[in-house]
């Protein structure tokens, strides 16, 4: 294991897929670790931050910052608190994200756009706002959270899967632009992952959903976390501008 050292951001990173996420990097890589959403239970980001420092209990350095990633200012305000709280930003990981499933008969126009916001806008206003501190330093590892749909679309999901197919376009241009920099942009592709996203579907929508996976069974945050964990990590260091399902073998 490589000396613990990184400082990392994570986007909707107290709970779920983000959660996992921040507690690998922080047994792994980094030294310290910031989430950011726009709630946490009882609205207080110091005491969940503790909790999960806690939880940790390695001595790794747990911030909580309220912001909408959807927007840009709140974007910018976090990566500042993380520069003033962590000494920089070595990894950002853009996880946070949302659904809002309907076939496009039924589709509002605010629906399309809160998804395309949230999953898509906010990979934009973070790499923008973290880039700085990393080209500066010339290094950095930014991983973005994609999924299966966009790759291969699903019906109801014409907003989400727009959104995720956007953020792997983004992910390969941003690793092209800043590769002279030292920064290496990837993207993950989870698949069917067990978290509060997928507790709406029902027992019948499951099943369905798991005869179009090899493995036979849905992913745990855990799956997804140490596929971000290897790509935050020097073993990684010559991989950019890739897209790694992690699916169960869903899309091959
Ligand atoms: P989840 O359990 O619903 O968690 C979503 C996280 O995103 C929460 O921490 C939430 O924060 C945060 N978030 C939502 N809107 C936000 C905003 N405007 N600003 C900041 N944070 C916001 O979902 P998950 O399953 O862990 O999903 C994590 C990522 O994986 C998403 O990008 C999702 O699209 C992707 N993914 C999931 C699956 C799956 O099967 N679960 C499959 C493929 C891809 P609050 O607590 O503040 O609401």
């Amino acid at each position: 294991m490589e000396e613990r050292k990184l400082r990392a951001i994570i986007t909707g990173g107290s709970r779920g897929i983000g959660k996992a996420i921040l507690v690998e990097l922080a047994k792994r890589n980094c030294i310290s670790v910031m989430f950011s959403d726009v709630a946490v239970e009882g609205d207080d980001f110091n005491a969940h931050a503790k909790k999960i420092e806690d939880e940790i209990g390695n001595g790794t350095k747990v911030y909580g910052f309220k912001a909408d990633a959807s927007k840009f200012d709140e974007a910018e305000a976090t990566i500042a608190e993380a520069v003033e709280k962590m000494g920089g930003v070595d990894i950002m990981i853009n996880n946070a994200g949302i659904t809002r499933d309907n076939l496009l008969m039924r589709m509002t126009e605010a629906d399309f756009d809160l998804v395309i916001n949230i999953n898509l806008k906010s990979v934009f206003n973070y790499t923008k706002a973290a880039m700085r501190p990393m080209m500066k330093q010339r290094y950095g590892k930014i991983v973005n959270i994609a999924s299966v749909v966009g790759l291969m679309g699903n019906a109801g999901q014409a907003n989400y899967s727009a959104s995720k197919a956007g953020v792997i376009g983004f992910t390969k241009t941003m690793a092209r632009e800043l590769s002279s920099r030292n920064i290496n942009v990837n993207a993950i592709a989870p698949g069917f992952i067990e978290t509060d996203m997928t507790s709406k579907l029902n027992d019948n929508q499951k099943e369905a959903l798991l005869t179009n996976v090899p493995l036979k069974r849905m992913g745990q945050p855990e799956d997804i976390a140490k596929a971000v964990a290897f790509l935050c990590s020097s073993d990684a260091d010559y991989i950019t501008g890739q897209v790694l399902t992690v699916d169960g073998g869903m899309v091959m």
